[in-house]
């Protein structure tokens, strides 16, 4: 798999342009890893042979890794720093992702639906099948190794449609039920299908978590609120050179015309003096 040269040339420059100065790192945002190189059969997962690829990428271009709890500090953060995420807790993230990332030498932060530990996604999705999802033994072991389990509430709620005592049970539960089980603090949090008002921010403040993750698109340093913080989803078909760009831009609209109409603005800003 070979990236094209432009998105290379942009992939060399990233995190060092004024673009990206400053307001990196990207958290990048994935859901199922599937087996293979078999066709994923859902846009929210990526294939094996992907997920390899797009961790070659990385390390061959310099960039390390860091875990959400470590944006809550944001000192430890290099221009050549990315995030990567999980959200649910599929099995298939341990099956067909960890060792590439034990490989590489990378971490990774997992967001678990604490109520299905062990068992099936049982939440509704409209375009994702059900799922084994990662049990308790896994993730002991993959936190044993370095990696952040994370939550993301007990059943996968839709936080910002529930009354208060709800939106607690599931938030704070879900960062007990994982505490009980890891027997050490867990401290970031993943909102379900992104969705958050006031209400729910504040439910995760109170249940003691330090970090939280939307699915609003853009660099870290775009939003100051630790619990707002952006991340860029890595879809089932973003070839390489897609992959590339999203870690250059912090965007999901990576298409050729929304990079032309980005290189006319910084020519015409350098113009104007900008
Ligand atoms: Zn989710």
């Amino acid at each position: 798999m070979v990236i094209d040269p432009l998105s290379q040339r942009l992939l060399n420059g990233a995190g060092l342009t004024p673009a990206s100065q400053g307001r990196g790192p990207v958290v990048l945002m994935y859901h199922s890893i599937t087996s293979g190189d078999s066709a994923p059969d859902s846009r929210w997962a990526v294939s094996e042979k992907s997920f390899r690829e797009q961790l070659r990428l990385l390390k061959s271009e310099g960039w390390h890794t860091v875990c959400v709890h470590d944006l809550e500090q944001r000192k430890a953060l290099t221009p050549k720093s990315v995030v990567i995420t999980f959200d649910d807790g599929f099995a298939d993230n341990y099956e067909n992702g960890l060792a590439h990332l034990l490989t590489i030498g990378f971490k990774a932060t997992w967001f678990v639906v604490s109520g299905d530990v062990g068992g099936v996604s049982r939440w509704r999705d409209n375009d994702a099948p059900q799922r084994p999802m990662l049990n308790g033994t896994q993730l002991r072991e993959m936190a044993a190794a370095g990696m952040e389990i994370g939550a993301h509430t007990r059943t996968h709620a839709r936080l910002i449609e529930l009354d208060q005592s709800t939106i607690d049970d599931e938030v704070r539960g879900s960062r007990q039920d994982l505490e009980d089980m890891l027997g050490h603090p867990v401290t970031s949090f993943a909102y379900p299908y992104g969705r958050f008002n006031e209400a729910s921010i504040e439910a995760v403040r109170r249940a003691g978590f330090r970090v939280a993750c939307t699915t609003r698109t853009g660099w870290l340093g775009s939003e100051p609120d630790p619990l707002r913080v952006r991340r860029v989803a890595v879809f089932a078909n973003d070839d390489l050179s897609t992959f590339a760009r999203k870690i250059v831009f912090a965007d999901t609209n990576v298409s050729w015309s929304r990079m032309a109409r980005y290189v006319t603005s910084r020519i015409t800003s350098r113009l104007v003096g900008g």
